[in-house]
């Protein structure tokens, strides 16, 4: 049966057929129940009074209330400019009060030395304050006694605007749907959970989030609704790793046989850091458990998560299962087949590459391969997991950069095999624990936190455009001690003619401040056909050019030790996780490297805050938690390119750090005492649950 909530939007008294089509489009409210859930994104607390000489008007956004008596009303201008003008006065000054068109009837509401509440944005004129517009009230009779002290603030957009839907119209009808609605809000968290966590009640939460009867009663129907928000995200990733590990036996990689021995005595390229040891031995533990392996490998640029890939790789062939490393770019899948091919070979394993760009006589010969077991270790792009790729028996399966595979992707790796095969995922992005928790909540996580020995750290500068030239004569040095040197161009999809101009002309002028035959420049871009940026690629990685211009298709994983400078230019249009990433690209060698961010001279503050953050720190985590504070969670994925991943109605993962610790360790507990959530306590849980995964199926598929 229908819940009365899931009526269609347009048949709330109010609504109708025209602005139900408006609602839909912009606001995505379809429903009663949408509606409900639409929150204020901001509150005007109406219970404080200003007094005239407290009002400050640099903060454009904040809307105030002050009491004060009418001295004098007179109409100014002429014609079509004329307007209405009241001057008020209180103890501590005057301020103007301005109506421009159709004003007789607040002309009627004025009267000499009366007593007004006047509510509104205050601004500053030549020294003296007005308001426009504002609400006003006659309180000489007394103040209103059941009037709202709080007011919520909804979102809006220009076509709302347009349309006549103002906050007001979507708080009265907020208070339309509650009033007829209100018996019809059914609880969602089961009692013991209401208790334990202290929450309001869901109806009382409901609405005091539209209508606050003060700011306690706010904060409690915010935290009950964030608790909630945080805490069936949490508890669905605990149960699905519950199910996973509860339902499917995990493979067993339990010899470290020829492979493993002969790469351990024979070929290791270098001592392992004891982080990178750490991280191998919780993978040796999670292969040898018999429960599936979902693992989260973080780890800075440069950290060395190859090698540990590579390493628990043999693991998994040695006891004779198939491999596979899927990578998020062509570049990224080509450098690691090349750089891994050649470990392959030393130890007699065939290692195939298979990309987008794959032939379909090359693809034929890799699909028999894989189905008669001959290749052990499959490298490539999506194309891993495109139908017609089946494995006889794939048992490891490593993403590189995980943030550009989901759920589901990664759910259709395990379709290409009898069970489930163990999972590690490896991101170079530090993302900060309170999204990791929330994003990937259902992996475990392994960090290596530490950088091989003998790194120096990377000299960070910030330059404006004047400084160009000398920053051509610092690269010049560094090309005559046989370096390579990065020049990396912004290019953001809305401004992407433009961007591509900037980066045309750059590479122009590169090229004539470093003129053949004594130099050689390559350039790649995204628009270019994969043979041709591979192409460049490579001229760059064997040293044959001097320098890189790219945009940021070189962000992820291009690994070249040699390359010892990382200019990035209008580097104040990256977000921070990105200029990271983008300086990871050097210091990869034992060789002192710089990064120089370039911008203009007029940077915002955030801007400048970024660049100053990138000068004073190396370190990625730190620029992550930076990153989120700054900028919003929405930015910070922005920056994992992997569009809107999390649609959170009112927790905000920057500032709710704590409410999301407590959610997570109550959902824990939950599945901790009924893992499958069958007991009779939680039915309910699992009703709304199933509710909220049909509701958020959709980001959870681009995760
Ligand atoms: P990332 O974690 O960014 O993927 P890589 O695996 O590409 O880093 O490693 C970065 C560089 O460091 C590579 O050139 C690699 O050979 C080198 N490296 C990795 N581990 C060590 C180590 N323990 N000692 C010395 N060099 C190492
Ligand atoms: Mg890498």
């Amino acid at each position: 049966m229908l819940n009365y909530l899931d009526n269609d939007i347009k048949f709330l008294a109010g609504v109708g057929d025209r602005r139900s089509v408006i609602l839909g489009r912009e606001l995505g409210i379809k429903t009663f129940r949408d509606l409900l859930y639409f929150f204020p994104f901001r509150y005007i607390d109406r219970t404080k009074y200003y007094t005239i000489n407290e009002i400050d008007c640099s903060s454009n956004t904040n809307f105030i209330q002050i009491k004060a008596r009418l001295r004098v009303v007179r109409e100014v201008g002429v014609g079509k400019k004329i307007r209405l003008s009241a001057i008020f006065y209180d103890q501590t000054g005057t301020v103007e009060v301005l109506w421009f068109n159709r004003a007789e009837w607040i002309k009627k509401i004025l009267i000499q030395n009366n007593e007004y509440i006047i509510f509104g944005k205050a601004q500053r004129f030549n020294n003296s304050i007005s308001f426009v517009h504002p609400e006003i009230e006659n309180i000489s009779g007394g103040i209103t006694a059941n009037r709202a002290l709080i007011y919520g603030v909804y979102p809006s957009t220009e076509k709302l605007t347009k349309a006549n839907i103002s906050t007001k119209t979507i708080s009265n009808l907020q208070a339309t749907l509650l009033s007829i609605a209100k018996a019809n809000i059914v609880e969602t968290l089961p009692e013991y959970i209401i208790q334990q966590n202290g929450l309001m009640p869901l109806d009382m939460a409901l609405i005091n989030i539209h209508f606050p009867q003060n700011q306690t009663a706010l904060h409690q129907s915010e935290y009950r609704l964030k608790f909630e928000e945080l805490f069936l995200i949490q508890l669905s990733l605990l149960q699905q790793k519950s199910i996973r590990t509860e339902k499917h036996d995990g493979y067993l990689f339990e010899h470290l046989g020829d492979s493993f021995n002969n790469y351990y005595k024979n070929h290791m390229p270098f001592e392992l850091t004891s982080a990178q040891k750490r991280v191998l031995k919780e993978i040796r533990r999670d292969t040898l458990s018999g429960k599936q392996m979902n693992r989260l490998l973080q780890g800075d640029v440069g950290s060395g998560k190859t090698i540990v890939a590579f390493i628990s790789i043999l693991y998994a062939i040695d006891n004779g299962f198939q491999c596979a490393i899927m990578a998020p770019t062509e570049i990224l899948a080509t450098q690691h087949y090349n750089h891994l091919s050649q470990e392959c070979e030393k130890l007699s394993l065939k290692c195939r590459l298979l990309t987008g760009s794959t032939k379909k006589r090359e693809r034929t010969e890799i699909s028999e391969g894989l189905a008669n077991g001959e290749i052990d270790l499959l490298i490539g792009t999506h194309a891993l997991i495109e139908e017609g790729v089946k494995f006889k028996k794939l048992g490891y399966v490593v993403i590189d950069e995980q943030h550009r595979f989901g759920v589901k992707q990664r759910q259709r790796l395990w379709e290409k095999s009898d069970s489930y095969p163990h999972v590690l995922v490896m991101s170079a992005t530090p993302i900060p624990r309170t999204l990791a928790m929330t994003l990937y909540g259902d992996l475990d996580i392994s960090v290596i936190d530490e950088l091989p020995p003998n790194r120096k750290p990377i000299t960070t500068v910030h330059y404006t455009d004047a400084r160009r030239l000398a920053v051509f004569g610092f690269i010049e040095k560094e090309i005559a001690k046989k370096r390579q040197c990065y020049i990396v161009y912004p290019l953001i999809k809305e401004s992407e003619k433009m961007d591509y101009k900037s980066l045309e002309d750059g590479y122009e002028s590169i090229s004539r401040a470093f003129p053949l035959p004594k130099y050689a420049t390559s350039m790649v871009h995204g628009k270019m056909k994969p043979a041709e940026k591979e192409f460049e690629m490579q001229q760059f990685v064997n040293g044959n050019s001097d320098i890189l211009v790219a945009t940021t298709v070189i962000e992820v994983g291009v690994n070249v030790p040699n390359a010892s400078i990382m200019v990035i230019e209008s580097a104040e249009r990256f977000g921070l996780s990105q200029l990271h990433q983008l300086r990871g690209r050097v210091g990869r060698g034992s060789e002192q490297s710089y990064c120089i961010l370039m911008s203009g001279d007029k940077l915002s503050s955030d801007g400048r805050r970024r660049l100053a953050a990138m000068v004073d720190t190396n370190d990625g985590f730190e620029l992550a938690e930076l990153d989120l504070k700054i900028r919003g969670y929405g930015d910070l994925e922005g920056t994992l390119q992997s569009g809107n991943m999390i649609d959170l109605k009112i927790a905000n993962l920057s500032k709710d750090t704590e409410i999301l610790e407590s959610a997570r360790e109550f959902a824990q507990k939950v599945i901790e005492n009924d893992p499958l959530l069958q007991h009779p306590d939680n039915s309910l849980i699992n009703k709304t649950l199933s509710r909220h995964k049909s509701s958020t199926e959709d980001y959870r598929s681009i995760l």
